[in-house]
């Protein structure tokens, strides 16, 4: 707990920073001539990291952090892979052994995440396995389960309770994990003041919400010293945390190993569809974005995949970044109210996070290049 504004970045935590941040914040001129919108549009954009999503942010302090505590090696779940290339990267940094739990739709869907992640080091387990307690109990009920979020994180903590030595990590939806990725909005915030001021809407994709919640951190307060502004949470229709769930105490996993926290939820049970955008599969959210939600502060929207596949095109054509399918439900919302304040002849500043590039999706843009995605 703190009641200071700002908490300095490590020393050792900048120095291994400085070697892709800050990153880019971009106006989206293409697109937005493509829209012919009168708003102007600024992403920024997280995928020049080494793990290609804003994840390492929060991997190479907890890494640190532990190392500093004398852990020697960490568990952790990935959903489409990005937590555990994340975090095997920022082991290997600090000379930790690393154990990722990896969704079983995503091992399968993608093989080359795993072998990313086993390059740097990390061992990697689809999930559910029979390595722990929780796997086996879910494997014995649902032979055939695409594994969720909830299910690995019971698997890496059941883990790490047992291994005196080691300790589990999350990639997001605690208050440090928000914390960590905060370094993302104050640099978009300086950039933005570079170039013109305030957003009037500032747009994030919602999984756990730590990239939205990082965007947002220094933008909520202008909000509350009274800019007007919108600020909005990006989810997928077929897992509505915020937009559909109930704001009361629940379990961050399945098995129900972990703390209660107050936050929006669709139950620790619940199994999202097996989407293409699989960071965005969890179904919990952030305390604090939940809090903020809850609070009217900002506000939540949810999208069909197939929507937000046709936007991730519009713009990998227009801006010439093949983006992660989950970053592209913040393209896709900020491309409606590009549209909305185009009819409306509206001079509006939009700014979106960009929080990965999608090269290892490719088995997900080839089923919608091919049509196969439903649309859910
Ligand atoms: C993991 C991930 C997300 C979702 O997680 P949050 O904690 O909500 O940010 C979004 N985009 C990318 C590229 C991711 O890897």
């Amino acid at each position: 707990m703190t009641q200071e504004r700002y908490i300095d970045i490590p020393g050792e935590v900048m120095d291994i920073y400085r070697s892709w941040r800050p990153t880019p914040l971009y106006r989206a001129l293409k697109l937005e001539e493509e829209l012919k919108t009168t708003a102007q549009i600024y992403y920024k954009y997280e995928g020049t990291s080494p793990a290609g999503s804003h994840k390492l942010n929060t991997a190479v302090p907890q890494a640190y952090y532990n190392k500093k505590a004398g852990i020697k090696r960490l568990t952790t779940e990935t959903g489409a892979g990005q937590w555990g290339s994340a975090l095997g990267i920022a082991c290997q940094f600090f000379g930790l052994e690393c154990k990722v739990y990896m969704v079983r739709v995503s091992y399968n869907q993608k093989p080359y995440r795993r072998s990313f992640m086993e390059a740097y080091g990390a061992q990697v387990i689809s999930s559910p396995s029979q390595e722990t307690e929780a796997g086996r109990r879910v494997l014995a009920e649902q032979p055939d389960t695409p594994g969720t979020l909830g299910t690995a994180i019971s698997e890496a903590v059941e883990e790490a309770v047992q291994c005196p030595d080691t300790n589990y990590s999350l990639g997001s939806v605690l208050n440090h994990v928000l914390l960590h990725q905060s370094v993302v909005g104050q640099e978009a915030k300086a950039q933005m003041e570079k170039v013109g001021g305030l957003p009037d809407i500032v747009i994030g994709c919602h999984g756990g919400g730590s990239n939205f919640g990082g965007l947002i951190a220094p933008f909520v307060r202008d909000k509350f010293e009274g800019k007007a502004m919108r600020i909005i949470a990006v989810e997928p229709l077929s897992c509505p945390t915020l937009t559909n769930g109930e704001y009361r105490y629940d379990y961050c996993d399945t098995a129900g190993l972990t703390p209660l926290l107050k936050m929006y939820t669709l139950g620790h049970q619940f199994t999202p569809p097996g989407i293409h955008a699989g960071g965005l599969r969890y179904h919990g959210a952030s305390p604090i974005i939940s809090s903020l939600h809850n609070n009217r502060v900002i506000e939540a929207q949810a999208y069909p995949q197939t929507d937000v596949f046709q936007s991730a095109i519009t713009f990998a054509r227009s801006e010439g970044i093949l983006p992660a399918p989950e970053s592209a439900h913040a393209i896709h919302a900020a491309i409606v109210e590009a549209l909305q304040a185009r009819d409306a002849g509206e001079e509006k500043v939009i700014l979106f996070g960009l929080s990965g590039h999608g090269h290892f999706d490719m088995s997900a843009y080839e089923d919608y290049l091919a049509k196969r995605l439903n649309n859910c």
